[in-house]
């Protein structure tokens, strides 16, 4: 199944963002470099933020969650749901079979290899499976992109800030405050994210495993928070705390890549025990 082949979504597949993300940081990549990118050597990256900062309104953002808070879409297994995203293949990529697995089994073995906790493995192999989302039909900036509170100021640590200038609730007075309709320090738990792939594997799965996982799965896309400090405002002292682990996690994320090619068949076994160690047979998607 090709699941990015309509007119309106601009990213090829689903890597593009990830990959442009990784570039954005390289090693040794200063800040201002950050800044500096080029909107015609990157027209589907381009395009992509300007629909995703125009379309992601805090009343998107309620809706999706409460449509997808019910997990009715159905129980699978950790391999079930897996071999599912496996299915978003992208047809510009010859060597595509295992191309989502793997990218979740180099995050998961490269976090192994460094001999972290076994809940962290599992977070790895975990934290990309909410880009089902893109199987049930949703577009791709509501799945993958750089999260931002929505609901108060759009920070300038925010990629692309001026395609916020189309969203409807730049127009909105209330939602463009500091804190907007948030309190001073009031934790990220009462503060709704753009939605996309990180709050439904965290909503999946945060009944089975411990905070620190469930920070890194909530908020591995929170580029603003977790690499630019941006948002602290909004953020409790438990949360800085945690977003600790959260920035362990994200080298993992970003640099796993082009790691040598996992074997799924060796594998296996491992991953049969550790998903059996958190995880009930089937979850409810
Ligand atoms: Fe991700
Ligand atoms: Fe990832």
């Amino acid at each position: 199944m090709q699941a990015s082949t309509t007119g309106t979504e601009p990213l090829k597949n689903l890597e593009e963002w990830d990959d442009f993300v990784a570039s954005r940081y390289k090693p040794g990549k200063s800040e201002s470099e950050f800044r500096n990118y080029n909107a015609d050597a990157n027209p589907t990256v381009t395009e992509f933020y300007r629909q995703n900062h125009a379309h992601q309104t805090l009343d998107y953002v309620l809706h999706k969650k409460a449509e997808y808070g019910k997990l009715n879409r159905g129980k699978k297994s950790i391999w079930e749901a897996a071999e599912y995203l496996n299915t978003l293949v992208d047809e510009s990529d010859p060597d595509t079979d295992l191309s989502q697995i793997e990218h979740l089994l180099q995050t998961s073995e490269a976090i192994r290899k460094d001999g972290h906790p076994r809940w962290m493995v599992l977070t790895g192999f975990i934290h990309d499976l909410g880009k089902v989302l893109c199987l049930y039909g949703e577009p791709q900036w509501g799945v993958v992109g750089d999260t931002f509170p929505v609901g108060c100021a759009y920070s300038d640590q925010i990629v692309f800030p001026e395609f916020f200038e189309a969203n409807p609730d730049s127009k909105v007075p209330q939602f463009q405050t500091k804190y907007g309709i948030y309190e001073p320090n009031c934790g990220l738990d009462k503060v709704h994210l753009s939605w996309g792939h990180d709050e439904y594997i965290y909503d999946v799965t945060r009944n089975y495993v411990p905070e620190p996982a469930q920070y890194m799965l909530r908020y591995h896309s929170f580029y603003p928070a977790h690499k630019h400090g941006a948002y602290r405002h909004l953020m409790n002292d438990h949360d800085a705390e945690m977003f600790e682990w959260v920035k362990k996690f994200n080298p993992y994320d970003l640099y796993s890549k082009g790691a040598e090619k996992p074997k799924l068949k060796e594998l296996k076994p491992y991953y049969d025990e550790l998903f059996a160690e958190f995880f009930p047979d089937k979850i409810a998607w």
